[in-house]
């Protein structure tokens, strides 16, 4: 398993070059786990990448756009997966 699953499920999230989505990942971004809608923090460092799980602080210091994009990605995912399990409280 390397630095690129979701810390949360597992899923891998490189594909094809990119990461959760993402072909180049700054020093830091967010993402969102396509497996179980986790949000998520990619920090680049001279490791390589990892991923960690956004807290609602950081989440709510991102600017409104990227939480409106986040939030919209989080409930399609939800929806695709359908799982059971009780949403993460994000606010
Ligand atoms: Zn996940």
């Amino acid at each position: 398993m390397g630095g690129t699953n979701c810390p949360t499920c597992g899923t891998q999230l490189m594909d094809g070059g990119k990461i959760a989505g993402r072909r180049d990942p700054g020093a830091q971004d967010v993402s969102i786990c396509r497996g179980c809608a986790e949000i998520l923090v990619l920090t680049r460092s001279a490791q390589g990448l990892t991923l960690r799980p956004t807290s609602a602080t950081e989440y709510l210091e991102l600017p409104e756009d990227a939480q409106s994009l986040l939030r919209v990605a989080h409930l399609l995912v939800r929806r695709q997966q359908r799982l059971v399990r009780a949403p993460r409280q994000l606010h």
